[in-house]
């Protein structure tokens, strides 16, 4: 918008970059990166290498991501200069439907326009007696120290990476999840594969059962009872139990804007709320919390309101990714979503061990799955549980998007030796 030749100013209380860059996504993927060498050594041997010497080194690896971190911090910094976008350090908070006070500062500014994009933080279960004592995944990325052994709580997204993470940087990990099944939401294979393969490679996987108490022991460790009547010391207890809109004490009430039971920012699918000068666009407003949602949202809304051309983020068939191991990526339905809305089905799936980890003598299976419309022939999901489904996802997302047919898949020729090659492979659907 600054660009457009509109004067634009952007509130921000810590540092130029959000949750993804500075406490999600980007250091997490660092983290991941790093927990993978300790596979790679173990696979390294029957391709003739032996690393028997290799050390890790925490404070190592936590302040280079820290100045990787700050370095992109810079640039987005140097970015919103360059489009002649005012950075004001501090706290906003809204006094009515043009005006924010910025609380250090302690002056009010007027807009048009104000755009609320505040993200989310992580949750912690208020109720459970001595839940202070468990970290967030914020402060995991600045522990003095590697703990020896950490407890997990939840089996989502952040609970099954930051299990990778430690598990293979060395940590006696345990996740607790009060399903049975990790990853809920996704299809129901994938579940199992990722919950069987984690537990396979090390993870300690503890179901049905919650973290009812958490103490402190005098060794430093911490004691969890759990409701399954266990117990357990820890040198960590890590919450993942999910993400809330950060809209506590933003004053978004004085301006009469609506939330949602969630405390989430109420809007319609050009991103505006109740109140026509206020919009919000990602995780603030809780429809999917992942980064390039929140950046299409803000193209929409700027599209929209800006550039007269009328523009809305279409929410159907964003692929999505699982930083754990083995990864996860899923586009469109899953088997159980599309019988629900009615679709009669063919399903396609495969596991196998890829040739890299069959030659390594690493057990880890990838499984890959097609849910095909039986009327259309077209593919309405893709899943993937396996090494770089991350990566495949993003490319199957593109035939998804487009509604290509099984057909279509079918005459796409295979790419030889990959794993990908597989999904232009299936030829029989399993029996149901
Ligand atoms: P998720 O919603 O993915 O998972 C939360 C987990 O905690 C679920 O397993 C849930 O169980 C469990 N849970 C919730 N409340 C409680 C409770 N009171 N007691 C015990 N368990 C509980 O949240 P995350 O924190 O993992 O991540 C937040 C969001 O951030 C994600 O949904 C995603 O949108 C985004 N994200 C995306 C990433 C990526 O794209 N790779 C990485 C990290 C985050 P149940 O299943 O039963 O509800």
């Amino acid at each position: 918008v600054g660009k457009l030749g509109k004067r634009v100013a952007v509130a921000e209380q810590v540092q130029v970059g959000g949750t993804c860059v500075l406490r999600g996504c980007v250091p997490k993927k660092l983290l991941v990166y790093s927990s993978e060498f300790s596979q790679s050594f173990r696979d390294a041997k029957n391709f003739g290498w032996s690393v028997d010497w290799a050390r890790f080194d925490w404070p190592t690896l936590r302040d280079n991501v820290h100045k990787e971190v700050n370095r992109l911090s810079d640039i987005y910094s140097t970015n919103l200069n360059a489009a002649n976008v005012e950075v004001i350090e501090d706290r906003a908070i809204v006094q009515d439907a043009h005006t924010v006070r910025l609380t250090r500062e302690g002056r009010s500014v007027t807009a048009e326009r104000i755009l609320i994009a505040v993200g989310g933080h992580t949750y912690r279960p208020t109720d459970i007696k001595g839940q202070e004592y468990g970290i967030t995944s914020t402060d995991a990325f600045l522990l003095d120290e590697l703990p020896a052994s950490i407890l997990i709580a939840g089996g989502g997204y952040i609970a099954l990476e930051f299990a990778t993470v430690f598990a293979g940087l060395g940590v006696e990990t345990t996740v607790i999840y009060r399903g049975e099944r990790v990853l809920r939401g996704f299809d129901h294979e994938v579940r199992a594969h990722v919950h069987n393969e984690m537990q396979r490679a090390g993870v300690k996987i503890i179901s049905g059962a919650t973290i009812g108490e958490i103490a402190p022991l005098a060794n430093g460790k911490k004691l969890a009872s759990l409701s399954n009547s266990m117990q357990m010391e820890v040198d960590q207890v890590l919450w993942a139990v999910g993400r809330a809109p950060n809209t506590n004490g933003l004053g978004l009430e004085n301006a009469g804007v609506v939330l949602n039971e969630r405390g989430a920012v109420v809007v319609d699918a050009h991103s505006r709320t109740n109140v026509p000068s206020i919009f919000a666009v990602g995780d603030v407003t809780d429809r999917v919390n992942l980064t390039p949602v929140a950046i299409r949202e803000a193209v929409a809304f700027v599209n929209t309101e800006y550039l007269d051309k009328p523009d809305a983020m279409d929410h159907a068939d964003i692929a999505s990714a699982v930083f754990c191991s083995p990864s996860v990526g899923a586009v469109g339905l899953s088997e159980e979503d599309a019988r629900a809305k009615g679709h009669k089905l063919r399903i396609f799936r495969t596991t196998f061990r890829a040739m890299k980890n069959v030659f390594a003598g690493n057990e880890q299976r990838t499984l890959m799955k097609l849910v095909v419309d039986q009327n259309t022939d077209r593919v309405l999901g893709v899943h993937i549980a396996g090494q770089d489904a991350p990566e495949m996802i993003q490319l199957a997302a593109i035939a998804v998007k487009a509604g290509l047919t099984k057909a279509q898949w079918d005459a796409t020729c295979a790419v030889h030796p990959t794993a990908a090659e597989e999904l232009v492979l299936m030829g029989e659907p399993v029996a149901h």
